[in-house]
């Protein structure tokens, strides 16, 4: 199925997975500091995953639209989640405390 501006769903489902750090990457909304803009068609989402059993995050994602597999370089934890969010200013960490590990959330 192909788009207006000719990207097309999954066109990317079967390449090599890219290795990205989370400074190249913006985020996807401000509500989240988990959902990644996918870099590749700007228009799909990395949700970050867990793993079934841990809960810990996978370090692999694949953009919701185009497909595009990914790896990330940087160490997938909530604390470094959280370090990267403080860094790149994220606007959900004005509404509330960085040390609070739960997603801000409007009331
Ligand atoms: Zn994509």
């Amino acid at each position: 199925m192909e788009e207006a501006d000719g990207s097309e769903i999954a066109q990317n489902i079967y390449k090599d997975p890219i290795e990205i750090s989370f400074e190249e990457l913006t985020y996807f909304d401000d509500e989240s500091l988990y959902r990644w803009l996918c870099p590749v068609c700007e228009t799909g989402v990395l949700l970050m995953s867990r793993e079934g059993t841990t809960f810990s995050l996978r370090n692999t994602d694949r953009c919701t639209y185009c497909g595009q597999a990914f790896t990330y370089l940087d160490e997938c934890t909530e604390e470094n989640i959280l370090r990267v969010a403080v860094a790149k200013r994220h606007p959900a960490l004005q509404k509330s405390s960085p040390k609070n590990n739960r997603l801000p959330r409007n009331h």
